[in-house]
């Protein structure tokens, strides 16, 4: 589920908010296809790289970028 990128649930479109635009006190189900199973309620300041957009929010999402190997010597 690596996208590549990380964003608040607020802004994602797996939180199951009816709020066309939650705020970040608010506390929703994740409904994410691999996260769902474990039932999660999160807040919309809580996020994680599954972040993908909701549809008309303003993303918040930042490039999530691994370690490049050539980094380490
Ligand atoms: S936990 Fe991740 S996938 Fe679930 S609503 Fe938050 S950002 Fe989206």
């Amino acid at each position: 589920m690596a996208d590549g990128q990380w964003g608040n649930c607020k802004g994602c479109k797996y939180f199951g908010s009816h709020n066309p635009q939650p705020g970040g006190d608010e506390t929703s189900r994740c409904m994410q296809p691999e996260l769902s199973e474990f039932e999660l309620e999160v807040s919309g300041d809580s996020g994680c790289n599954a972040w993908e957009a909701r549809a008309g929010v303003a993303g918040t999402a930042t490039p999530y970028t691994e370690p490049a190997p050539s980094s380490f010597h």
